[in-house]
């Protein structure tokens, strides 16, 4: 099955200082392009008819905040699998009414340096009475409220003893206090961060443990993102465009090519990784 990583908004409930965007966003925002959810479900059932189903992970911004989501996933649900990346804050309720829950999970960056865990904690605890399936992503934000090995350790058992599927942390890239991440991580952190991430490959790369230079990797055959000005790039770490939304001839590659950056930060590269 065909992954795509669509980043579709500049919306957000929140302003994290850890984010891409956060000295950015009115600039990002200024080049989204706007389109009607019925576009999108035509161009999502276009790619149905040459791809079959495929793996799609909405990422933002927050999607949630994007007009019209609820019926765009209404519409591509029924064909596509969709993972939603969400701080978990703007679920509205005819989500769950009006969506295929079985071709949906949900993907909770959590933030306990800035949100109410135990109120983060009852939202997923719901969700999960509801059949969806959750994961939780933690981002390695050097803020002492977040990067504390004893707090991630037991938010990770509290989160499994619920029922999430994985535990994910993702390595933070910008400043705090003066120190440039991920260069930052002392290997203590990096330690750490292998041994409790149910994810651990993607961090060799993003975390800068090793380089992703010269790979074989099959991102923008197997794998591509779609970014919000509506072009498609190899992926979100190289930044290669090889079309755009809505053009009935653009076509995924059939070859897998060598990566040409030294880190693949983002992490569309777990497809690379298996055949490199
Ligand atoms: S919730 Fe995500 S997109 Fe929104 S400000 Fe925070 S990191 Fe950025
Ligand atoms: S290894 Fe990562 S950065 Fe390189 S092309 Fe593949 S997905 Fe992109």
């Amino acid at each position: 099955m065909k992954r795509v990583s669509w980043d579709m908004t500049r919306r957000c409930n929140y302003q994290c200082p850890h984010c891409w965007y956060a000295s950015t966003w009115e600039i990002e925002r200024g080049k989204v392009l706007e389109a009607d959810p019925e576009q999108w479900i035509a161009h999502w059932s276009d790619w149905y008819g040459r791809y079959g189903g495929m793996n799609i992970i909405v990422s933002g911004g927050e999607p949630f905040m994007q007009e019209g989501f609820v019926r765009i996933l209404e519409g591509i649900t029924p064909m596509h699998r969709v993972d939603i990346i969400t701080n978990g804050a703007g679920i509205p309720d005819d989500f769950i009414a009006r969506v295929n829950l079985t071709n949906v999970s949900l993907s909770i960056s959590f933030y306990p340096y800035l949100v109410d865990d135990a109120k983060v904690m009852a939202r997923v605890r719901e969700c999960i009475s509801k059949g969806i399936r959750i994961s939780v992503s933690y981002i390695g934000y050097p803020h002492p409220k977040q990067w504390d090995f004893d707090r991630i350790r037991r938010y990770r058992q509290q989160f499994k003893e619920m029922g999430c599927t994985d535990f994910t942390i993702t390595s933070y890239w910008g400043n705090f206090e003066g120190h440039a991440y991920p260069d930052a991580y002392t290997d203590e952190d990096r330690r750490f961060m292998m041994d409790y991430s149910d994810d651990a490959p993607r961090l060799t790369l993003s975390a800068k443990m090793e380089s992703s230079r010269g790979r074989l990797c099959w991102a923008g055959g197997t794998c591509a993102v779609i970014n919000p000005r509506g072009e498609i790039l190899r992926c979100g770490a190289s930044e290669v465009v090889i079309g755009r939304v809505f053009d009935p001839q653009f076509r995924l590659g059939a070859e897998p090519e060598a990566c040409l950056v030294d880190y693949c930060k983002c992490g569309e590269y777990d497809t690379a990784l298996s055949v490199a």
